[in-house]
């Protein structure tokens, strides 16, 4: 095996996992399920072979989509993670769940029949950052308040002393 590990895991932080290579075929899917699935317009996947998915903190909960479709997911915090066809040679790990997400740039859509008619004009809104919206005693309120487990792997999650 390659020293290639990718890892990515929930915002709680129950499930983690790692790529042992690098995924290829990134895509976006706006077929309705994975809008469902992700509570989103589209989702955002990318995948390897299944021996090179490792789960490597809590486990996956799983939905059967379809019959040959398994979704995984963690049961703690909601955040989509994994879509397995059955039997397949693949499994796709959402892009969003990566610890780095900007190194895996989509390449192609699917489910184009579901593709919300003004999805193109998103890049073209108005936008704000985030801290703009709130005062910075407020921004620094949010930051000391914050559950989400960090962009890399933990030894410990979460940290003594701080309550879920
Ligand atoms: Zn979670
Ligand atoms: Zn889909």
């Amino acid at each position: 095996m390659s020293e290639i590990r990718i890892t990515g895991g929930c915002q709680c932080g129950a499930v983690r996992y790692a790529l042992l290579e690098q995924p290829d075929n990134p895509h976006i899917c706006h077929c309705r399920m994975c809008q469902k699935a992700f509570g989103s317009f589209f989702a955002p996947l990318t995948g390897v072979p299944p021996e090179s998915f490792k789960v490597t903190r809590g486990s996956l909960s799983t939905f059967r989509s379809s019959d040959p479709v398994e979704r995984g997911f963690c049961r703690d915090c909601g955040t989509p993670l994994t879509i397995h066809t059955i039997g397949s040679n693949r499994i796709s790990v959402s892009i969003g769940s990566l610890d780095e997400p900007e190194k895996i740039e989509p390449t192609r859509q699917y489910g184009i029949e579901g593709r919300l008619s003004w999805f193109g004009r998103l890049p073209s809104l108005p936008g704000d950052k985030t801290t703009e919206e709130e005062s910075p005693d407020e921004t620094a309120r949010i930051a000391a308040s914050n559950h989400q487990h960090p962009d890399h792997d933990t030894s410990e999650w979460p940290p003594p002393g701080m309550g879920a």
